[in-house]
């Protein structure tokens, strides 16, 4: 077995790895967490169309060309074990145009763990984000190149498919992780620095 192959006996070395490179890439923390806790919502992934995104439609990684709740819970049959990421941010920094280079910190840093997991591995790893992709990397793009020719896409080491369109309850996943579940601190105005945060996920294997 070489250095970077998960030990079958301890499969737990190889996630600490990617918990420890996640942490490294500027995440506040990423923990294991069970499949079978990460929990999937049909009216979370209804609000990318009722009432619309500005952004339903215009990625690959958005509904309506995501398979959705029902595809995810299909997907979830064939893990046991994921990661979830997280990001403190300060309240007014989501409230602000710089939110987008959070999400594309969000972006990158959960691509870079399936990279790795793939690499030690963890062969069926796969990356899902917060925020869509045309948005964060194409915006100055009229059209999403994949979507509109068939082409390749422009970000494939960066964009991963949003949670939004699966309907995965990301405060759930937050509790699962065994941290703070509520995304904005009502108690902290827009024009403070009151703390919140954005999630990502990889499953594992
Ligand atoms: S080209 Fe890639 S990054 Fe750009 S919108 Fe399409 S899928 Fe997203």
């Amino acid at each position: 077995m070489t250095p970077s192959t998960p030990d079958p006996k301890n499969p737990e070395n190889a996630a600490a790895g990617l918990i420890a490179r996640i942490r490294r890439s500027g995440a506040a923390d990423a923990a294991l967490v069970s499949a079978a806790d990460i929990c999937v919502e049909d009216d979370l992934a209804r609000h990318c169309r009722e009432p619309r995104c500005e952004n339903y439609g215009r990625s690959p990684g958005c509904p309506p060309h995501v398979s959705g709740p029902a595809g995810f819970r299909r997907l979830l049959k064939g893990y046991h074990r994921a990661l979830a990421v997280r990001i403190d941010v300060p309240t007014r920094i989501l409230l602000a145009p710089e939110r987008r280079d959070v999400l594309a910190l969000l972006h990158d840093i959960v691509a870079d763990a399936e990279r790795a997991a793939v690499g030690m591995g963890f062969a069926n790893a796969r990356a899902f984000a917060g925020g869509a992709c045309k948005r964060l990397f194409c915006r100055d793009h009229a059209e999403c190149r994949v979507l509109a020719s068939g082409g390749t896409c422009r970000h494939p080491d960066r964009a991963r498919p949003s949670m939004s369109g699966f309907g995965i309850n990301v405060s759930q996943l937050m509790k699962a992780a065994g941290w703070q579940g509520e995304y904005l601190d009502p108690n902290a105005p827009a024009e403070n620095s009151g703390m919140s945060w954005i999630a990502g996920l990889i499953l594992l294997d």
